[in-house]
């Protein structure tokens, strides 16, 4: 990636993997077998300053691009580290930022800037809505100066690890004869009140997301906690998931190239009749191909991210990006699987590992069929299939 980086993203990307370099294969594998939180990793992200990365300085903050921010979470999993554990800070931030008023602003920017305020969850997903999130069930119903939330959620990453949640309501009930993105809304829930009084349950997993259930039963948000405009929460949630997808390519990007670097070295060193493994083209093209396909994805995410940081929003690149890297990164994690050949599929090497963080990726935190489906539709004009 460094071709394209300046001088400081070059520092930034040195700096991140110097810090990832303390967290061995070893320590993620121990992360991965007792399904623990990586906190000591996360504390060091967060201590380096790199989790406030986007936080305008005059709040604290890195006051770096989204640009830097890919930089860091591409330079995270490139190591053979895993950014999921902490990435939601990055891409939440945006909706903050973007939407926020300054009184929200100065009350959790410089507490999460300076790590004593974590803003890692994101509650979005309904069991019974799935893809179709204009049919989320969960309601906030004004009290006075409160809301009041009622329904639930599914797949809230890393609710115990976080202070701040941000939480899609409806305020208005969905009703298919209006526009069904309206009356959709978005609060901050500050979970250091309300965790114990929200039902939550894990969601066991093949990897270590830590996603919970979670049941509100008259849950109380400050109205202030209110970010925008009542009712227009869906177009915030749809701004934020642009620096999402940019930001979660960059992972996936920094996977796949950790699977084209270990496959490649392993097929330089392995012997078999009397050769490197790699000689053959059955080992080596495959290796190759993904390795293009990654560069590729590579450049669409660059693009994506220098709209996006001019302001725009730029929802296909953002998605095409997306779409190009988790099937380029799917390509290199097979790749190296089948490079491994049997050691691919034991524990020590760690393969395996990295092989189901790579699955996930085709069907969240988007499916593939929905962003296909949003280029079908919204760039190229085809008929709208839902
Ligand atoms: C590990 C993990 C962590 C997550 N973390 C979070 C989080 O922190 N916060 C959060 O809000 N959510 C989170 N999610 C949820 C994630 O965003 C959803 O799983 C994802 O959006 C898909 O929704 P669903 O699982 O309900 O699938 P469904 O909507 O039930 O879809 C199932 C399948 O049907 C396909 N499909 C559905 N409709 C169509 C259509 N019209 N055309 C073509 N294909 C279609 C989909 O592509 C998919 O393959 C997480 C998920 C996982 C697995």
């Amino acid at each position: 990636m460094s071709s394209y980086l300046t001088d400081d993203q070059q520092q930034i990307q040195s700096a991140v993997m110097e810090l990832c370099a303390r967290f061995p294969d070893s320590y993620w594998q121990q992360i991965d077998k007792e399904r623990l939180y990586p906190d000591k990793f996360v504390q060091a992200l967060t201590d380096a300053g790199w989790l406030s990365i986007l936080i305008p300085e005059e709040y604290g903050g890195g006051g770096g691009t989204i640009t830097d921010a890919c930089v860091v979470l591409e330079a995270i999993n490139r190591s053979g580290g895993n950014a999921v554990t902490a990435h939601a800070q990055l891409y939440t931030m945006g909706t903050v930022l973007r939407h926020g008023n300054e009184e929200q602003k100065q009350r959790f920017l410089p507490a999460i800037a300076a790590g004593d305020l974590r803003f890692q969850a994101f509650g979005v997903t309904e069991a019974d809505a799935g893809t179709d999130t204009t049919r989320i069930r969960t309601t906030a119903v004004r009290d006075g100066d409160h809301y009041i939330v009622n329904g639930g959620k599914i797949f809230t990453s890393r609710f115990p690890h976080s202070d701040i949640m941000l939480l899609l309501v409806r305020t208005t009930p969905y009703d298919p004869n209006t526009r069904t993105t309206q009356g959709l809304s978005c609060l901050l829930v500050d979970l250091r009140d309300s965790r114990d009084s929200i039902e939550h349950r894990p969601i066991p997993t093949m990897l270590s997301h830590d996603p919970y259930q979670l049941f509100f039963d008259d849950l109380r948000v400050p109205v202030e906690n209110l970010i925008g405009e009542e009712g227009k929460g869906f177009s915030y949630i749809l701004s934020g998931m642009n620096a999402e997808r940019i930001l979660l390519t960059s992972e996936f990007l920094g996977d796949g190239f950790w699977f084209t670097e270990k496959a490649s070295q392993y097929a330089t060193t392995r012997e078999v009749f009397g050769r490197p493994i790699g000689q053959n083209q059955a080992v080596q093209f495959p290796i190759a191909q993904a390795y293009a396909e990654l560069e590729a994805a590579s450049l669409m995410r660059w693009k994506a991210a220098e709209l996006y940081a001019n302001g725009q929003s730029p929802a296909f690149e953002a998605n095409a990006a997306k779409l190009l890297s988790t099937q380029a990164l799917w390509k290199a994690a097979n790749a190296c699987m089948d490079t491994y050949g049997g050691y691919g599929v034991t524990v020590e090497y760690g393969i395996e590992r990295k092989f189901r963080e790579a699955r996930t990726p085709l069907v969240a935190p988007v499916s593939n069929n929905l962003v296909l489906a949003y280029i079908g539709q919204n760039t190229l004009g085809m008929p709208k299939s839902y």
